[in-house]
């Protein structure tokens, strides 16, 4: 016999109507949670006053009467006492109740009043002896009802009660006053009162955080132990190459460049994250640390996420670099078969002193003669996955991630929790904020009106559209039509050219080189300029549909104007903003890219936010990483104690089974 129908209430159907819903066992059972909670308690006549929604109870005093108002809408009307008050209550669609409403049956029904008191609209009516007080677990199971539903599972969970095994350490489950497995599950499908579902959702919360931090500061300890060549440089020469820069270094630089030196110097592999702003200045700093690395003699890569980014890399690096006799190459998948040879023959003889390109550089087959140091750009983009590509080549180079999400340093500790973090938080001198404001379509032309004046100033516009072409799908902008409604809009003489991810390499090249060279006035294009696209005279960019995006990559979209000396704008346009709140809001009032991300993880979650395949950050069914911090920062104080009281074979073992991307399951 399945154990299914060794629950009271279950027989043969109802097993089969289960195990299609994937539920095989009494296990199965107890761990579908209710999806919300409903309470019910009967109010007393004297809290109409007060409360519009009520549940009052009433006796019925005259049968009910029957109205068909038009198809598919009837009218029920009853005459009912509440309290020694004759009241007429009506209800839409529920004639069939009619039945049951004769003189002098109990009911409670829930709905408001009319002002007069004597008029009582129902959402609902239900016959008193029925009327189950207190908190009701919502399942919304398949063609289960609820109520058949919470017995089976109390059922089930009489029957497993003893069984359960919990994954969390007994003395931690009272350090952290969490609720054990057992009691957790009784009060998830059973809970008396909105405390006990506060503990309930404590429990998963703390279950979900412990379990993440236990991940992070494993891989952690593992990394601790990788073991690389200390990096030797020329400090003489660095000094050089820091002087001939045509600015001084901000603070902050300083500060990172330093911890980045630091790491390069010790045997143990660097895995720094170097997270601040669009324009605050980190690729001065990750080229700093390349050109030191070059100077002891080792090989650097810089991997970016696209080639319109690898290139503008490609492009600061010879300008800068290359004057102090540093060899650099251009590495993508478009780059001709011959010349690409030539550049991988190049990297294993060493003549080659740092190479830049997209992800080709770690798949392809190339072999370094001594590869020292990686610097991965946009990580969020890369993540864990790209990183385990490089262990399992063997390489162990010092790596520097860069991100311009940036996020709260103590969060970024939790989420990147496996690598250090340095941050930068302040500006270049002499930054000017972009302006920001968010319309409704109703405002269009006058943004387009704001850009022409601009234009006229002689700067450049962008125009970011979420779509590439129209789809019938959603009513989003796509650059097509939105190039054909601008030649309408924008006097003739100023150019207006579509930059979209399906051109080929080449072509996105040039559009961009046209646009940089300001042969183009107005750049129309999805998200592809999104990252390293630099053009100081662009004063102006409009984000169409901006509901499409999150809040951190609209602010690095914004984050491509604003790069010259005069003063930058950028609107947002979306109907969004007439149909619910606004949540663009925050781009107006501020320009920190801390405070935008930290919004950007409330409103979303991490795994939204960074994308959970790519970081390995998991989507929490409750635990919210910024809401529920203090929670997060307990569970990472259990997880050193745990894993320190591991031995090291124990820990390797954990390592191996968190390293996957797959979760563990929640219990
Ligand atoms: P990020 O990579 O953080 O987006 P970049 O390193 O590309 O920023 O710097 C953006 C721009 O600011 C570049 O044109 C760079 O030359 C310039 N810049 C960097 N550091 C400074 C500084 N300390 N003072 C003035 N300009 C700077
Ligand atoms: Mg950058």
């Amino acid at each position: 016999m399945s154990e299914l129908l060794a629950v009271k209430g279950i027989g043969k159907v109802l097993e089969i109507k289960l195990k299609s819903l994937g539920i095989n066992n009494c296990i199965d059972l107890v761990r579908t949670f209710p999806i919300r909670y409903d309470t019910h308690r009967i109010d007393s006549y004297e809290e109409a006053m007060l409360n519009t929604e009520i549940v009052l109870p009433a006796k019925i005093f005259k049968n009910a009467s029957v109205a068909y108002i038009r198809r598919r809408l009837t009218k029920m009307t009853i005459i009912v006492l509440i309290d020694k008050y004759e009241v007429s209550v009506s209800i839409y669609n529920r004639e069939y109740l009619r039945l049951y409403m004769i003189k002098d049956a109990e009911i409670v029904i829930t709905g408001r009043f009319e002002p007069d008191f004597k008029h009582f609209v129902a959402s609902d009516i239900q016959l008193r002896k029925n009327y189950q007080e207190g908190i009701i677990p919502v399942y919304s199971v398949a063609n289960i009802s609820d109520k058949i539903f919470a017995k089976i599972v109390l059922g089930a969970y009489n029957i497993v009660k003893n069984q359960l095994i919990d994954d969390i350490p007994d003395t931690l489950l009272k350090k952290r006053e969490v609720a054990g497995i057992a009691d957790f599950y009784r009060i998830v499908h059973h809970p008396k009162t909105m405390t006990d579902i506060l503990a309930a959702s404590r429990r998963i919360k703390y279950d979900e955080l412990l379990k993440f931090a236990l991940k992070i500061v494993c891989m952690k300890s593992i990394n601790n132990q990788t073991i690389t060549r200390s990096k030797t440089y020329d400090i003489a020469k660095v000094r050089q190459f820091i002087a001939s820069l045509p600015f001084e270094l901000t603070d902050d630089q300083k500060i990172v460049t330093n911890e980045i030196f630091r790491d390069l110097k010790q045997s143990r592999q660097m895995m720094r994250l170097l997270q601040g702003d669009v324009g605050s200045g980190k690729t001065i700093v990750a080229m700093i640390a390349a050109y030191a690395v070059v100077s002891g003699g080792e090989q650097v890569a810089l991997m970016a996420p696209t080639e319109i980014l690898a290139h503008q890399h490609y492009k600061s690096f010879t300008e800068l670099i290359a004057p102090f006799g540093v060899k650099i190459a251009f590495l993508a998948s478009d780059v001709n078969e011959k010349s690409k040879s030539q550049i991988i023959s190049d990297l294993s003889s060493g003549l080659i002193d740092i190479v830049i390109g997209t992800h080709a550089l770690i798949q392809d087959r190339i072999r370094f003669r001594q590869l020292g140091f990686v610097i991965i750009d946009e990580q969020h983009r890369f993540g864990v996955r790209q990183r385990k590509i490089l262990r399992e080549k063997g390489w162990v180079p010092d790596v520097l991630f860069m991100s311009a999400t940036p996020i709260p340093r103590t969060l970024a500790i939790s989420v990147f929790g496996d690598m250090d973090v340095s941050s930068i938080r302040s500006m270049p001198q002499g930054r000017k904020k972009v302006i920001t404001a968010i319309c409704d379509y109703s405002g269009f032309n006058d943004v387009i009106h704001h850009c022409v004046s601009e234009l006229k100033k002689g700067h450049q516009v962008y125009i970011i559209v979420p779509l590439i072409t129209e789809s019938h799908k959603t009513n989003f902008m796509a650059v097509d039509t939105v190039v054909k409604e601008l030649r309408h809009l924008i006097p003739p003489e100023f150019t207006i050219a579509a930059l979209h991810g399906k051109l080929g390499g080449e072509e996105k090249n040039q559009i961009l080189t046209a646009f940089s060279m300001q042969k183009i006035a107005v750049l129309v294009s999805t998200t592809v300029v999104e990252v390293g696209v630099d053009v100081p005279n662009a004063t102006e960019m409009v984000i169409l549909d901006c509901e499409r995006f999150g809040l951190s990559q609209l602010h690095q979209l914004r984050g491509r104007v604003g790069r010259g000396k005069n003063q930058a704008y950028c609107h947002l346009v979306t109907d969004a903003i007439l149909l619910g709140t606004n949540r663009f809001a925050i781009l107006e009032t501020t320009t920190d890219g801390f405070v935008i991300s930290e919004e950007d993880l409330r409103q979303r979650g991490p795994g939204e936010v960074f994308g959970e395949e790519q970081t390995g950050i998991p989507k929490f069914r409750m635990a919210n990483l910024i809401t529920d911090h203090e929670l997060l920062e307990q569970a990472f104080v259990d997880a050193h104690l745990l894993i320190d009281s591991v031995n090291e074979k124990a820990k390797a073992l954990v390592a191996t089974t968190f390293f996957g991307i797959k979760e563990p399951n929640l219990d």
